[in-house]
């Protein structure tokens, strides 16, 4: 089996992932399998963080078109990403294995306030470390959340988790001439404007020399796959 090419990987999930087949809300068997995927690859002796989206539960760019301002919709969707961190973290730890979610608002009855010491700390005890709240700002993404989170805490390198096997010049659902990239720069993901991840996300990844690798999460047992270095995605590095 192919060693491990990382030490400490962020993988970003979205949250309309974790809806399974409902397109909403938050799927327990869907959870579980996430779960069991990424206690494989934390096995594997990778300190691994996540950062979950909340787009299965509430985005702030949706609900601030019904009504209430972009801040408070955006806050709406930053709390939804802490839903998903506590019921992924639920899930990891019924299997035995410790996680830990860290919030970027100050919640004490609910969960500890993200600091990089307290993620290098329970990095090292072994955890699976959740990541919630993102970046805490309005106007930003999850996308964004784990490339800045990546960066703080000296992470080697982004997975993003998606539907699809990669990037591609268009949607692969829709276009069937799409193009596939194997490789891509951070520069050309940007003046792509490749729906995959945000102009944010890259720029920043660009601007700190971190790799994103973009794949699918629907084959159990891709993540690992991804982290041995047999996984089939877009790497955006350079
Ligand atoms: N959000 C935010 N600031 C952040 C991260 C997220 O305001 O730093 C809000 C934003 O409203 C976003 C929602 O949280 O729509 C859910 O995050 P995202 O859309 O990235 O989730 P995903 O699409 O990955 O499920």
């Amino acid at each position: 089996m192919a060693e491990p090419i990382y030490r400490r990987v962020v993988i970003k999930l979205s949250g309309e992932y974790l809806a399974g087949s409902h397109g909403f809300g938050i799927d327990q068997p869907t959870v579980d399998r996430i779960a069991d995927d990424l206690i494989a690859a934390r096995k594997l002796g990778i300190e691994v963080a996540v950062v979950i989206g909340g787009g299965n539960i509430v985005r702030g760019v949706e609900v601030s078109s019904r009504g209430v301002s972009r801040p408070t919709g955006d806050t709406m969707g930053m709390l939804a990403t802490m839903m998903n961190c506590l019921a992924l973290e639920a899930a990891i730890e019924r299997k035995g294995t410790p996680a830990r979610t860290l919030s970027a608002f100050v919640m004490p009855e609910i969960s500890e306030l993200f600091t990089r010491s307290a993620t290098h700390k329970y990095l090292a005890e072994g955890r699976i470390v959740l990541l919630g709240g993102g970046t805490g700002n309005p106007f930003f993404t999850t996308d964004t959340t784990a490339v800045l989170r990546a960066a703080e805490i000296g992470a080697q390198a982004v997975l993003k988790a998606t539907n699809v096997d990669g990037v591609y010049s268009a949607d692969p659902k829709k276009d069937p001439k799409a193009k596939r990239f194997d490789r891509l720069t951070h520069s050309q993901a940007i003046e792509g404007g490749y729906k995959v991840m945000d102009a944010t996300a890259f720029a920043l990844a660009r601007e700190t020399s971190l790799p994103i690798i973009v794949f699918s999460i629907a084959e159990p047992g891709s993540i690992g796959a991804i982290l041995r270095g047999t996984g089939h995605g877009t790497v955006v590095a350079g």
